[in-house]
């Protein structure tokens, strides 16, 4: 079958990597892709919110299958869009419709579903520019820290931690009457904060029933020893050894199934990935947020740690019989390091010229905000390469990621030295 890939970051090469393996993939295409995506597809310049140039390259490609890597498109109704037209609505999509994408694009109302189906979450209450007034009297009430999201996408940015009332307050002003993160936050939800440790899980469902991939830690901060400003992602490990099969258990149990059943109860459909961000409150898991797509970089590790046919996985989304696919494990441990560009997350460099490429002694680079000038990879982007090995041991991962990490080079890259070595 041909398939397309949309998306440019890690998470799509990681994609591209896995699905090129597949004896059931015969042409695979990503777009718009990036300099690396074309040693495993046809790299098409095509934006992920071009949904009439998404159409046309189906219809040229004959595509079998579109997996959708970003948000974007999603919230945006790709998925709508294929639905609605005659002439692709037979090419099924992987990624949720706009109204399954809800679950990231409206923290209110993924915080209402979490509600109204018993699943654990931090308490909340959402205002709006009318209910400023009681916004306030809320957050006096409310213990320190307190959470402020964004209700819309805001880049990952949308989210405050205050650790007084009267920045919470002045945030609060500035959300909902200045326009902060502009429509996003036409509505803010304040959110109890929850002390503890992050864990990613991933969920692939086909509407009914529902598979559990490898589970990660990702690392947000740029700094090592977690510090300084938040980034896209920084680092990713799979397995993580707290989520171990008891507390996955709880992490089923309480919330995947809770998730699944109340999309099928409220008759939302959703065929794609539900990216659970939970915390390990003492043992107990809360979910922070959904995502309607997968993680980045985490994809990166987990799918190194997949060693079934992830095409199959895909059609069993696609056709509804994912009960009947095998998702194989890999017992190994999976680490991924992030090289980005100096000056990330803030105002950063871009044009350097990367070289060392092929320097790699065992790990796989996953290449994300990069393009071809020339005959050279230059950098494009804030996140620029993912470094990413598998190894029998997570010491071993770890220490060969980041060796790897360090023998390519250009100009103001930075990278963190110690993913994952506080799991040890
Ligand atoms: P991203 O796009 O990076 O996934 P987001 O903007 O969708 O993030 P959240 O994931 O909801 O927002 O929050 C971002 C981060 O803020 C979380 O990963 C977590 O570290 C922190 N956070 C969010 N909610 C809480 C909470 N209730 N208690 C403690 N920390 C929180």
């Amino acid at each position: 079958m041909n398939i397309l890939i949309l998306g440019s970051g890690g998470r799509e090469s990681a994609f591209a990597w896995k699905i090129a393996q597949s004896p059931k993939c015969d042409k695979l295409f990503i777009a718009p892709g990036n300099a690396g995506t074309s040693q495993y597809g046809t790299t098409v310049n095509i934006g992920v919110n071009d949904f009439e140039g998404i159409k046309q390259l189906c219809l040229d490609q004959h595509i079998d299958l579109v997996l959708v890597g970003p948000e974007e498109p999603l919230v945006k109704g790709v998925h709508d869009f294929f639905l609605a037209d005659d002439a692709i609505k037979h090419i099924p999509v992987i990624g949720p419709q706009a109204e399954g994408a809800q679950l990231e694009g409206s923290k209110d109302f993924s915080k209402q579903f979490m509600q109204r189906h018993g699943i654990p979450t931090a308490a909340s209450r959402t205002f709006t520019r009318d209910t400023l007034q009681e916004g306030f009297e809320y957050l006096a009430t409310a213990g320190l820290p307190i959470v402020l999201k964004a209700d819309g996408l805001a880049a990952g940015k949308g989210v405050l931690i205050c650790l007084s009332l009267q920045e919470a307050q002045q945030e609060l002003i500035e959300m909902l009457n200045e326009a902060k993160f502009g429509d996003a936050s036409s509505k803010v939800v304040i959110e109890q904060f929850l002390q503890g440790i992050e864990l990613s899980v991933f969920v692939m469902t086909d509407g009914n029933s529902y598979k559990i991939l490898p589970e990660a830690k990702d690392y947000k901060r740029i700094g090592e020893g977690d510090t300084g400003l938040n980034t896209g992602g920084m680092g990713s490990v799979s397995p993580v050894p707290f989520a171990d099969a008891a507390f996955m258990k709880k992490v089923e149990d309480r919330i995947v199934i809770p998730t699944v059943e109340g999309l099928k109860k409220e008759g939302i459909p959703y065929k794609g990935f539900i990216f659970i961000g939970l915390m390990n409150c003492d043992g107990e898991p809360y979910t922070i947020e959904y995502n309607a797509r997968m993680g980045d970089p985490e994809t990166e590790s987990v799918m190194r740690r997949i060693d079934s046919d992830f095409v199959d996985l895909l059609q069993g989304v696609a056709e509804g019989n994912l009960h009947e696919k095998e998702l194989v494990i890999s017992p190994k441990t999976a680490a991924t390091v992030v090289c980005v560009a100096g000056g990330y997350p803030g105002e950063y460099m871009k044009g350097q010229v990367i070289t060392g490429l092929d320097n790699m002694r065992g790990s796989l680079v996953f290449q994300a905000g990069t393009a071809t000038q020339g005959d050279e990879v230059i950098a494009t982007g804030g996140r620029v390469l993912m470094v990413t090995s598998l190894q029998d041991t997570m010491f071993e991962a770890l220490q060969q990621a980041t060796a790897d990490a360090s023998r390519i080079y250009y100009d103001g890259k930075v990278f963190r030295k110690d993913i994952g070595f506080d799991l040890l």
